[in-house]
């Protein structure tokens, strides 16, 4: 089958690609636009992007917006402003769809549902006339340009353009293929690794011994500990992540992280995993400290939760307690654990911190009474532990559940204002393909959008002019 323009994957990247190209055709241009997806459906990654509410992009301005592009955003700078967030906005509102810009100039679809994001989208690309056809999975291309598909079907077009995504969430389609004919045509491949992934501290996950072949890689799947279950699910809100990589240099984030079946992830747990990953697939070592509490000194806390205790001591409540035999020091330790701390959070802090709470066995002065137990609470130890609680990371999940994909076709051999292969006259790359990530917050798409956009728009004006 003949197409004038192919675009390999039907992802963000290459859906815009398909719609920046009509775009770009002169009125009345017979030129067919055809997209190859693998998939049944397109754009499956677009529905789990933002946990289901899809960050479409950020309505930052460049100056702002290329400061949370990892790599090169200067590469990125002729395709965003060749298509803005703005554009992208406008796109989707007048396709019918509303949004909404939320804090960090985070920009949603007004339903907070992704579907209807991709929706918008697709709907849209067939409107203009693109030939979508899904199941199509490209196996082979040949210069020229032919396209081979697992089910026997070829495809040939003067236009190609490759839009396969990167390798993270693999069952959304993404494995990487267009790595392997980048290379084929004489591209260099920056090596890749997962970013914006969950951390994996030691003690979270049943790990006899890391795998160093593995170069820190646990899978997500790996059973969790009575300590790990402990922690799972707490969220924590405002806090101070400092990180030491390899005994020295540090960095610090405030901001929100979670504990979740993977590891420590959320806002600022992704902001620094790139480096993480990074540095322990090249050996190196991994240090968390936390501080619960980052606007009160640690003399200021210790007085503080030495202030709560005695106020729990005294309390009436506390003495009257269990039939008058008050409470121990044990369940006094969880009310000022609860002062301190979100509730969901003392299971596990508890279950990491076991040394806080000191316990000692004693036998009463009565004959044949039972032995009794003590329960002791270090006030300075706990204070010191709320401000500086320490994990060391010995992994990281991969591209099995990780949010985007570092490296890829390097984009020195691409040039910026087209998205054009500098090696190979009609090959184009776009998305997440090349070697472009960037922080969470609606970067990632933007940038997918705005270098697809560009991708199909030059490709539809190289084009010779035809009837
Ligand atoms: C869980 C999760 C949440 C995310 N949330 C956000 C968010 O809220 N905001 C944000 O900005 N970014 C988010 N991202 C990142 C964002 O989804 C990606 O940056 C973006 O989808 C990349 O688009 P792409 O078109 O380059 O690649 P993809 O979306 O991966 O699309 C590539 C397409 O190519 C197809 N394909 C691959 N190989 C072949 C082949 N051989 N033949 C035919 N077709 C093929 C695939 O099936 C796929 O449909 C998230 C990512 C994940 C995993």
């Amino acid at each position: 089958m003949k197409s004038d323009i192919v675009i390999i994957g039907g992802g963000a990247a290459g859906l815009l690609a398909a719609y920046g190209a009509v775009k770009a055709l002169p009125s009345g241009s017979r030129a067919r636009i055809t997209i190859l997806e693998k998939m049944p459906r397109p754009g499956r990654k677009i529905l789990f992007t933002g946990k289901g509410r899809c960050n479409i992009t950020n309505m930052k301005e460049w100056n702002d917006f290329s400061r949370h592009i990892r790599t090169n955003p200067n590469f990125v700078k002729p395709a965003f402003y060749n298509f803005t967030p703005e554009n992208m906005i406008g796109f989707l509102e007048s396709n019918g769809l509303e949004t909404v810009i939320e804090r960090g100039d985070r920009a949603f679809p007004y339903s907070h549902r992704a579907s209807d994001v991709l929706d918008t989208i697709v709907e849209a690309v067939l409107r203009s006339g693109v030939t979508l056809l899904t199941e199509r999975e490209v196996e082979d291309i040949k210069p020229g340009f032919e396209i081979r598909c697992t089910n026997g079907e070829t495809y040939e077009c003067s236009k190609l353009i490759i839009a396969t995504g990167g390798l993270s969430y693999p069952m959304t389609g993404s494995t990487g293929d267009g790595y392997r004919w980048a290379g084929f045509f004489g591209h260099q491949v920056t090596p890749c690794f997962p970013s914006l992934t969950a951390l994996v501290p030691k003690g979270y996950k049943v790990i006899e011994k890391v795998d160093e072949e593995m170069k820190g890689h646990i899978d997500r799947g790996t059973p969790m500990t009575g300590s790990g279950e402990a922690l799972q699910g707490a969220k924590l809100k405002n806090v101070n992540l400092t990180v030491t990589y390899d005994g020295s240099v540090t960095e610090t984030e405030f901001g929100d992280i979670d504990f979740t079946d993977g590891g420590i992830e959320g806002p600022i747990g992704f902001q620094v995993s790139r480096k993480c990953v990074k540095t322990m697939m090249n050996g190196g070592r991994v240090s968390f400290s936390l501080d619960l509490k980052p606007g009160v000194p640690i003399t200021e806390l210790t007085d503080r939760v030495k202030t709560i205790w005695n106020d729990i001591k005294n309390d009436p409540r506390t003495r009257q307690a269990k039939d008058g035999r008050g409470i121990n020091g044990k369940e006094m330790y969880r009310i000022l654990l609860g002062k301190l701390m979100p509730w969901d959070l003392i299971p596990g802090f508890q279950a990491w911190n076991p040394d806080i709470l000191r316990t000692t066995v004693k036998k009463t002065a009565r004959f044949h009474s039972p032995q009794r137990r003590f329960y002791d609470v270090d006030l300075e130890l706990l204070a010191k532990t709320l401000k500086d609680w320490k994990f060391e990371i010995i992994g990281y999940v991969g591209y099995e559940r990780c949010v985007i994909t570092a490296g890829g076709v390097s984009s020195d051999e691409v040039t910026a204002k087209t998205m054009e292969s500098k090696l190979q006259q009609g090959l184009y790359f776009c998305g997440e393909v090349l070697d472009m990530d960037c922080d969470t917050g609606g970067y990632n798409l933007q940038c997918a959008f705005s270098t697809g956009y560009l991708a199909g728009q030059s490709a539809a004006k190289a084009l010779t002019p035809q009837g």
